[in-house]
């Protein structure tokens, strides 16, 4: 058998069958079930969303000699014949003016169905008539014979004379929501055995934009190869933005990773994509996240922020008709938008690379850290574990050593780790103290003290940029420059802005 594409094979044939226009659906069954019947109807409504489809089944419903619950019955003669009968008549209006159709339809209107109970009329694309045609129609709609019924379809309803449209029932379709398409979808690709995800069927549902015709052709194009659809076949073929490379992109500004916001947007370019297409795109998603913000369905996003840059991005869709740079527009809303961002950040933690400039304006607590990590081994780690019991009996101000215990440690630096975060800053404040009982003890070493919780998450992290061979290189603490006092101040200084940095 011939290759059937999608869009045909899965043509609504009953009222069950159509999606996504239940109220429309419902109303016609009554009215047949009810037995008022309209000589005339009108879908209208944008492309893909049945109207034909539902004239179509409309008309085998009328005709059927055994009607169940306004629904054909699939195996009368009428039923059996529909797609060869000779009394369903369709005219495209769109194909010619339709002056031909109209008046051939006008000269044998008055002849009774050949085989059939009605003759019906589907008038698709209406709007296309020329006045003459339109006249031609009006005058048959006036009086219409009873065995005639005609349905008119039209994604431009505006361009209808009111004289028609007063003589017609209206019926307006609705854009196929996203949780009726995806249901469809996903039910054609079990039966096709097409393998499909979530994702894609999601990304499928936006280009289609709630058309169904064009939502099966995507799926047929993509999927006639290897009975598969992936995201990245999506977004070569039809350049689209996938939420999962917004997320992406988002993060990035979030974390104010300048180099990989660049690197997402130069893909971008270089890829050849339209630069309305991205920014149409991401609007779209940024849309979608606000809405969510909104609704605290999520909170990772800040609403007033995604808000900015999707007036931004606003701006740049228009510049984009008239520029040749809207990448690098796009790029510095989005750099703009970073360094707002990053004021108030405090997640970002950079670690230093090989051959890159080591960041100048690390806290004391990353840079202890850092060091630790630099050159931990087991034995420093063995030996302050060794002398911390005796340490734990000195009493120093106000910190009790017993609620620290050292986690990992190098020649010159150890990190310990208290219950919680407060405990950890009071070692801070206090490090100087600690230190000078560590020397004493044969241990010459600066400390840091860290929560547990927050161990786990350096901890991971180290792992991480260890399988990366992101290397932690020693970095040299901010000069002393004076003694006494003076450096405890500023000491307990840079420490007292990393406890608000971490609450
Ligand atoms: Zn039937």
């Amino acid at each position: 058998m011939a290759y059937k594409v999608l869009y045909r094979k899965y043509r609504p044939s009953t009222f069950s069958e159509i999606v996504g226009q239940e109220v429309i659906v419902k109303t016609l069954q009554n009215s047949i079930i009810n037995d008022k019947i309209s000589h005339a109807y009108l879908f209208t409504g944008p492309r893909g969303t049945g109207k034909t489809s539902t004239a179509k089944v409309l008309a085998k419903v009328l005709n059927c000699q055994n009607i169940k619950n306004g629904e054909a019955c699939g195996k009368c003669d009428s039923c059996k014949n529909f797609n060869s009968s000779p009394d369903i008549l369709e005219i495209d209006a769109a194909s010619n003016n339709g002056v031909e159709e109209i008046r051939e339809l006008r000269n044998n209107i008055s002849l009774a169905p050949s085989v059939s109970k009605y003759k019906v009329y589907i008038i698709d694309e209406v709007h296309m008539l020329s006045s003459g045609a339109f006249n031609a129609l009006l005058k048959t709609l006036e009086e219409p014979p009873e065995h005639a019924i005609f349905i008119l379809a039209t994604t431009e309803v505006y361009k209808v004379p009111i004289t028609i449209l007063s003589r017609c029932q209206r019926f307006d379709f609705k854009k196929i929501t996203e949780e009726d398409m995806s249901s469809h979808l996903k039910e054609i690709c079990k039966k096709e055995k097409i393998d499909c995800n979530d994702d894609v069927i999601k990304e499928i549902y936006n280009l289609s934009d709630g058309c169904m015709r064009d939502a099966l052709s995507i799926l047929d194009q993509n999927s006639k190869l290897d009975g598969k659809v992936t995201i990245d076949e999506l977004e070569n073929n039809y350049e689209i933005v996938t939420r999962k490379s917004i997320d992406e992109l988002l993060d990035s500004i979030k974390t104010a990773n300048v180099k990989k916001t660049v690197e997402i947007i130069d893909t971008y370019a270089n890829n050849g994509m339209n630069s309305q297409k991205l920014i149409k795109g991401i609007i779209r998603y940024l849309n979608q996240i606000a809405v969510d913000c909104k609704l605290h369905k999520i909170n990772n996003y800040d609403f007033n922020k995604i808000k900015k840059i999707i007036m931004k991005l606003n701006d740049c869709y228009i510049d984009a008709r008239i520029n040749d740079n809207v990448f690098d527009i796009i790029k510095l809303s989005f750099l703009e938008e970073m360094d707002e961002i990053s004021v108030s950040s405090s997640e970002e933690k950079v670690l230093p690379k090989e051959n890159e400039e080591k960041p100048k304006d690390k806290s004391l607590i990353d840079i202890r850290i850092n060091n630790c990590f630099s050159s931990a081994n087991k034995e420093s780690l063995t030996k302050i574990k060794e002398i911390w019991d005796e340490a734990k009996k000195q009493r120093i101000n106000n910190i009790n050593l017993s609620d620290y215990s050292p986690i990992a440690a190098s020649d010159t630096n150890i990190i310990f780790t208290s219950e919680d975060e407060s405990l950890a800053n009071l070692m801070n404040v206090n490090a100087t103290s600690v230190e000078k009982v560590v020397k004493k003890l044969g241990f010459p070493a600066k400390v840091v003290g860290i929560s547990s919780k927050k161990w786990d998450e350096l901890k991971k992290e180290f792992i991480l940029n260890k399988q990366k061979g992101i290397k932690y290189e020693y970095i040299e603490e901010p000069k002393k420059t004076d003694k006494g006092n003076k450096i405890k101040e500023e000491v307990n200084q840079i420490f007292e802005s990393e406890i608000v940095e971490i609450s």
